[in-house]
């Protein structure tokens, strides 16, 4: 089976993978992606310096983190919605 990854849709990267998956809550997201790209997949890296621009601190708000291996995938970081860390 032909494992598909998760492609960067922001410009610097130019359809490359993107190896990290993640979640933030959807009002983060819209204050740091542009209209253009919000149904599509963003990386971290492009993520944190779209975040950095605007001036948004999304790490507390950060719940999970994936490592998008190879054919599998593995939790590097998560935490439930309840827990707001600093
Ligand atoms: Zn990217």
């Amino acid at each position: 089976m032909k494992w598909e990854y998760e492609r960067c849709h922001a410009p610097r990267c130019r359809g490359r993978r993107n190896i990290f998956g993640y979640h933030v809550p959807d009002e983060i997201w819209k204050r740091v992606v542009p209209k253009k790209l919000r149904g599509r997949s963003v990386c971290l890296t492009c993520f944190d310096e779209m975040a950095q621009r605007k001036g948004v601190k999304y790490l507390r708000w950060m719940r999970m983190i994936l490592l998008v291996g190879h054919g599998n995938q593995a939790a590097i970081f998560s935490r439930r919605k309840s827990e707001k860390g600093k």
